[in-house]
């Protein structure tokens, strides 16, 4: 560890640490790996690295902490601490660094206590603005939950980290974070496609930001031990930190008892909340890849970007994670019902608290009317059809229906879902032609030999029917061009454009990054200098890995 400077700026961050001084910590302070009861969290200490080097970080994640958006460009020494605080090797004043312990159910499968197993929290801190962040790196070295791996991450995966933790928050999707990227320096050996071939990489840090890391796995892990003092303290936490306006007038501050009415209230939330993400998954065309019950979060925000991927040409059934491709669980068009069925753990690990089970079935049984719901809103405005459209009942079924043949006419050939919403917004609703009509969205095809005359055909039926609802709508195509392009983005990271960036990374040269992170930072605006990057998918990345499958190993 270096010294400790208290002059610097990191040590100016406001340290609150709610979750490790209001919850038990196991007392055992070993690394080692090994079963952890009767504590929400094991404190741990960030593995020193050899030679940190900063190689992105968020503006605008700095200035919610309270830092400058291009920290100390003039100030090499506050850079520096910088790199060595969030690489871990430097804990700034304050920091209370931990693991947090929670269970899973992994591919539909009880897997027991999982853990941070390469994350580690250095705690929460204030912001200037009132709001509490935790700080956590992920790529910290061995904590108890490790099991058998080495703590650790790789280059790749955390550049794809931190560009999707970013590009997320600009879409308007609820993410966790992502402070900074640091390589540390040291090398990590990764099997990456789990074929014999292990091969040393670069390793690297992410810090993540985010209100909380807690996961439905949390609530898991103390339940399925019948621990119900722990369970309860952690939902009194997660409730009185995270959702207070849940909590009666003037119990706020008070230490009573809450309700089993309040925790099926929270229940109720969460399910609303999840139901919300997964919509706002389906607009942009984002695939988590693992979703798994220790894997999403409580507060509803998409969390741990492992093997994720964005559909280019529209797929349902298209899932990237190579270690799900048999079953294809966590698959495009099968996320709500996922969500659903985890909702249903999370749910289950509740029982004990909550003596009228028909409250917490209530909250879960909403699941489908909420999905659908926002869904249906979700899809009239990616549609450019006002919010009147889908008012009545009559008008629902309209938009049910077209939106049902849009998924269908979709699949009949090689269609890129994002140029294809975008090139809609610019069909006038009055155009004349079959052959004008498909020229305005001839760009969306990867494939023009797909294009026979009876897929054209129905492609245009849909496109007529389109024009009919947006003229019944009675709104003019410029304001309808104006909404759709504030929900249906230009620019999202594609598969290929993160793994461009990465292969230019480890080979040293990390501009790429900070290229895309500008895009992306401003995802529905033209950007015409970076025309190529709103492009379909080159076809040399059509079966690359990296670009169009991706394995858990990071
Ligand atoms: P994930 O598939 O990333 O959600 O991880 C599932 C579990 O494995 C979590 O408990 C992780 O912390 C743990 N894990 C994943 N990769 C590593 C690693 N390289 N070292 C230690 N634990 C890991
Ligand atoms: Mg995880």
């Amino acid at each position: 560890m270096n010294d400790h400077s208290a002059d610097h700026p990191l040590d100016r961050l406001t340290f609150t640490n709610r979750f490790t001084t209001e919850l038990p910590a196991d007392p055992d302070t070993r690394v080692a790996p090994r079963q952890v009861t009767g504590a929400a969290f094991s404190r741990v200490t960030p593995s020193p690295v050899s030679a940190p080097t900063l190689l992105a970080h968020s503006p605008e994640v700095a200035e919610m902490l309270g830092l400058p958006a291009q920290l100390w460009p003039d100030d090499p020494t506050a850079l520096d601490d910088f790199a060595q605080v969030f690489a871990g090797n430097r804990l700034p004043a304050g920091a209370d660094p931990h693991a947090m312990a929670y269970a899973g159910h992994q591919f539909g499968n009880w897997a027991g206590q999982l853990g941070d197993g390469r994350a580690i929290a250095l705690g929460e801190i204030l912001t200037p603005s009132g709001e509490h962040l935790t700080l956590q790196l992920k790529g910290s070295g061995l904590t108890p939950y490790s099991r058998g791996a080495d703590g650790l991450a790789v280059l790749r995966s955390s550049v794809r980290e931190f560009l999707c933790s970013e590009a997320m928050h600009h879409l308007g999707v609820p993410t966790t974070r992502a402070l900074s990227l640091v390589l540390t320096g040291d090398k990590v050996v990764r099997d990456m496609f789990y074929d014999g071939n292990p091969k040393p990489e670069l390793g690297a840090i992410v810090c993540r930001v985010a209100p909380s890391f807690i996961r439905f796995g949390n609530f898991q892990l103390p339940a399925s031990r019948d621990d119900l003092d722990l369970l309860r303290q952690l939902v009194e936490f997660t409730i009185r930190s995270h959702f207070p306006e849940l909590l009666p007038v003037g119990a706020v501050g008070g230490d009573k008892p809450i309700s089993a009415e309040v925790i099926a209230a929270w229940f109720t939330e969460v399910v609303r909340r999840t139901a919300q993400l997964i919509v706002e998954w389906t607009r942009v065309g984002f695939v988590h890849g693992v979703m798994n019950t220790d894997n999403l979060s409580i507060l509803g925000l998409t969390i741990d970007y492992g093997p994720y991927g964005w559909l280019d040409d529209f797929d349902p059934d298209w899932t990237p994670n190579t270690t799900d491709a048999g079953h294809r669980r966590y698959r495009f068009g099968q996320q709500a019902n996922i969500a659903h069925w985890n909702l249903a753990q999370l749910g289950s690990a509740l029982v004990p608290l909550v003596a009228e089970v028909e409250l917490l079935q209530a909250a879960l049984d909403r699941f489908p009317s909420e999905y659908q719901r926002a869904a249906e809103a979700m899809m009239a405005a990616k549609l450019g059809l006002p919010e009147a459209a889908v008012d009545d009942e009559a008008g629902r079924q309209t938009l049910r229906d077209l939106q049902t043949e849009l998924w269908r006419v979709l699949t009949l050939a090689e269609t890129d879902m994002t140029i294809f919403y975008r090139r809609l917004a610019d069909l006038p609703s009055d155009l004349d032609g079959r052959h004008e009509r498909m020229a305005v969205i001839a760009d969306a095809y990867y494939r023009p030999e797909q294009l026979d005359t009876d897929t054209i055909a129905q492609i245009d039926q849909w496109l007529v029917a389109y024009q009919a609802q947006v003229r019944a709508s009675g709104c003019d195509d410029r304001s309808r061009r104006q909404a759709m392009n504030t929900v249906n983005p230009k620019y999202v990271l594609r598969n290929y454009l993160a793994q461009l960036a990465i292969d230019a990374a480890e080979s040293g040269d990390h501009s790429m990054i900070a290229e895309l992170l500008d895009v992306l930072r401003f995802p529905y605006d033209e950007q015409p200098e970076h025309e190529a990057w709103a492009g379909r998918r080159p076809d040399w990345a059509r079966s690359r890995p990296g670009c169009s499958m991706l394995s858990c190993s990071s």
